[in-house]
């Protein structure tokens, strides 16, 4: 049987998709360079060249060189011709977000609004995906999809909670949180979610174990940017780990998992749920809050050691207590470095980049993601 034709045809695939991706991440590149860099002859670097442009994709986005006759035309994307929407659900707000095909938010949005499995709760989801495709004046065939984080476990078809104690959401579908929505949806994890906001535009390391600080404690293991799901979709579940045999109860029904000692309400709630004002607190040297915070770093530290322990990778610490802890990650190294037994230096622990919206964030990236892979 002859190939050849085939064959052919996923060349000419190749060639435009690293000629797109080289200008989607570079910017501003001309002919010359893209023949050079990706060893292409110029009449099949022109020839792309004209495809994308015809197709909406790339654009000339100005001239370079100091010879006025000798000036070439570099080349952008079009970075809005495309856009994903990405929604984070928590028990007392919703944060909405647009992101274009750099990875970048073009808008965002944070509403108060009590999570409740109702009708009007998802109409009110799809109320806000309007607004947004109206405030930022969008065609219907601009949006690739709406990604909806949750703080649950989602099965491996991206279609159900099977586990939602947190917001007591368990079995709720994609359809029925999502089904007013007019465009594609699909649900994930916050914790899987922000961990690949954090692996695509934060650290931007294909390798981490991302550490979710929020009201309620998780994770997500990342290979070469992707989320490693596990055999059940159970995967970084590490909130629950044990660290304390007899220790204090669990909403899981367990005793001393990491959860109980290092979710961000061990923190907000001496503040009156206001964690920044704990970090203040903190920092005018209240004693109560010091020995709080002894007693979360003194956990947080154990939970640490044991991630790298199994995976001997970079650990992002993120979610609401990962963007106040940059000033304390020295001693949070120092903790670590006392409990592992191989290694004296701890710059595997990175603080999060992308603060607020990881979640939101990386529930659109994916829908981006997909919109590159096709082009
Ligand atoms: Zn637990």
């Amino acid at each position: 049987m002859d190939h050849s034709g085939q064959n052919l045809f996923d060349t000419k695939r190749v060639n435009r998709a690293r000629i797109y991706n080289l200008i989607r991440e570079k910017g501003n590149v001309s002919r010359k360079e893209l023949a050079y860099t990706l060893q292409l002859s110029l009449p099949t670097v022109n020839q792309n060249l004209s495809e994308l442009m015809e197709d909406g994709y790339i654009r000339e986005s100005g001239l370079v060189g100091k010879t006025v006759g000798r000036r070439a035309t570099v080349y952008s994307i079009c970075e809005d011709v495309r856009v994903a929407i990405g929604i984070d659900i928590t028990k007392n707000h919703i944060i909405i977000v647009c992101v274009n095909l750099n990875g970048e938010a073009i808008y965002r949005k944070k509403v108060r609004r009590l999570f409740e499995r109702s009708s009007q709760y998802s109409k009110y989801l799809s109320e806000l995906v309007d607004e947004t495709v109206e405030c930022l004046k969008l065609k219907e065939e601009q949006v690739a999809g709406v990604g909806i984080a949750v703080p649950g476990l989602i099965t491996l078809e991206g279609d159900k909670i099977f586990y939602g104690k947190s917001l007591n959401f368990t079995g709720m579908t994609c359809k029925e949180l999502a089904g007013f929505i007019p465009y594609e949806a699909e649900l994930y994890n916050d914790a899987d979610a922000a961990g690949y906001a954090e692996a695509h535009i934060g650290n931007v390391i294909p390798d981490s174990f991302y550490v979710s600080l929020n009201n309620s404690v998780g994770g997500a293991i990342l290979i070469n940017g992707q989320v490693y799901r596990g055999e059940r979709a159970k995967s970084g579940e590490i909130g629950h780990m044990t660290l304390e045999p007899e220790g204090e109860p669990c909403f899981c029904g367990q005793k001393g998992c990491l959860d109980v000692y290092c979710n961000a309400t061990v923190l907000s709630e001496h503040t009156d749920g206001d964690l920044g004002a704990f970090f203040e607190s903190l920092n005018r040297g209240d004693q109560e809050c010091m020995d709080i915070w002894e007693n979360y770093l003194r956990y947080l530290a154990l939970g640490i050691n044991n991630i790298r322990m199994l995976f001997d990778c970079k650990i992002i610490l993120g979610g609401y207590v990962g963007a106040y802890l940059e000033p304390y990650l020295e001693e949070l190294k120092k903790r670590v470095i006392e409990k592992n037994p191989f290694e004296k230096e701890s710059d595997y622990l990175k603080i999060c980049k992308v603060k607020g919206e990881a979640s939101a964030m990386g529930a659109a990236l994916p829908f981006v993601q997909k919109v590159i892979d096709q082009i």
